[in-house]
C-alpha cells in the first residue's frame, strides 16, 4: 500500500499480510497518513477492525508514527517490535524530541501527532524470534545501522523480506539507491553486518519503506553498500576542511544529485527521493557518526 505522504505516492509504504484468521500490518506509517491508510484498507475489501497485528520494522516516525493512533482504533490490534524499540512506544517523547531537532517546525505536517501506544499491548522481538502470522512463518532478524533498534522480517517460505530502511531507499521505476543515514544511531559497521546478512537470507524480493518491491537483491544491496561508503567519504572529507553543516550539505548534494538527475530523467524524482529521505538529515546522520565513533578520522590531515 501506498500512504499518500505530502500528497505523493510511491514514498512511504505500508505492507499488508493476511487470511481468515488474521491480518497484520508491516509499518503503518506516520499519523498524517491514518485516515488514507483506513480508507485505503476498507476500499480493498478489509475491516480494519480485523487488524490483529502491527509489526514494525523500526520506530521512526515515517514507518511506526501512527502506532499509538491505531491501536486505540483498532481494539484487536498487537504491536511487535523490537526489545530496544519497544520503551519508546509507550513513552514517544524521546522520538519525538528527536525528530524535532530535524524537523522543526515541520512536524505537525509530516507526521501528525505521535500517540503513546498502551504497554500492555507492546510486544518485544528479539534476533532469532519466529512469529507465526496470517499463515506465515515470519523470522525476525535483528539488522542495525539505520536505527539501533532495526528488524526485518523474513517469509522463509515465500522469500520476502521487509526491509524497512536497512535495505535503503529506492523508489519505483528509478534505478538508484539511496542511502538513509538519519542521526542518532547510523552506525556503518552495524549496517554492513546487517546487509551480509540480509545477503545471506537469500531473499527473492526485498519490501522497501521507501518504496516497494525490488527483486534484483544482489545489485541492489551492492549498490547501497557502495554508496553508504562514498557518501560518507564525502561528508568526513568535508568535515577535516572545516566546513559547517549547511556548506557540507551544499557540497553533497553538488556531487550527488547529478547522478540521480541523469538516471531518473525526471525532474519529480529529486523532489520525491527527498521526501523519502533528505539531505540535512543524512549530513547529520553522517557528522555524528563521524564525530562519535570514529573522532580519529577527523584528526588526518586531507590530501594535499
Ligand atoms: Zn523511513
Amino acid at each position: 500500500m501506498s500512504l499518500p505522504f505530502l500528497g505523493e505516492h510511491g514514498i512511504i509504504g505500508s505492507y499488508l499480510i493476511t487470511d481468515e484468521r488474521q491480518t497484520a500490518l508491516i509499518d503503518p506509517g506516520p499519523t498524517s497518513t491514518v485516515t488514507a491508510l483506513l480508507s485505503e484498507l476498507r476500499e480493498a475489501g478489509f475491516d480494519p477492525e480485523a487488524i490483529t497485528h502491527i509489526l514494525l520494522t523500526h520506530i521512526h516516525l515515517d514507518h511506526a508514527g501512527a502506532t499509538g493512533t491505531l491501536a486505540r482504533l483498532l481494539p484487536q490490534a498487537q504491536v511487535y517490535v523490537h526489545s530496544q524499540g519497544a520503551p519508546h512506544l509507550v513513552d514517544p517523547s524521546k522520538v519525538i524530541a528527536s525528530a524535532s531537532r530535524i524537523y522543526g517546525e515541520q512536524m505537525p505536517t509530516l507526521w501528525g501527532e505521535v500517540e503513546a501506544v498502551p504497554a500492555e499491548r507492546v510486544h518485544s522481538l528479539e534476533d532469532g524470534n519466529v512469529l507465526t502470522v496470517a499463515g506465515r512463518r515470519l523470522e525476525v532478524h535483528y539488522t542495525p545501522g539505520h536505527a539501533i533498534h532495526h528488524i526485518i522480517f523474513f517469509d522463509v517460505h515465500s522469500g520476502e523480506l521487509f526491509a524497512g530502511d536497512v535495505a535503503g531507499v529506492r523508489l519505483q521505476d528509478v534505478d538508484y539507491v539511496r542511502p538513509p543515514t538519519p542521526p542518532p544511531d547510523l552506525d556503518l559497521e552495524a549496517w554492513f553486518e546487517s546487509l551480509s546478512r540480509i545477503s545471506r537470507l537469500r531473499p527473492d524480493v526485498l519490501y522497501l519503506g521507501h518504496f516497494g518491491p525490488t527483486r534484483d537483491v544482489t545489485r541492489h544491496i551492492a549498490n547501497l553498500r557502495e554508496r553508504l561508503i562514498a557518501w560518507g567519504e564525502i561528508v568526513l572529507q568535508a568535515m577535516r576542511e572545516g566546513k559547517s553543516e549547511e556548506e557540507i550539505r551544499e557540497h553533497l548534494i553538488a556531487k550527488t544529485q547529478p547522478e540521480l538527475e541523469r538516471v531518473a530523467r525526471d525532474p519529480q524524482a529529486i523532489k520525491r527521493y527527498d521526501l523519502a529521505t533528505n539531505y540535512p538529515m543524512t549530513v547529520q546522520g553522517y557528522m555524528r557518526y563521524w564525530r562519535k565513533k570514529h573522532p580519529e578520522r577527523l584528526q588526518e590531515s586531507p590530501p594535499a
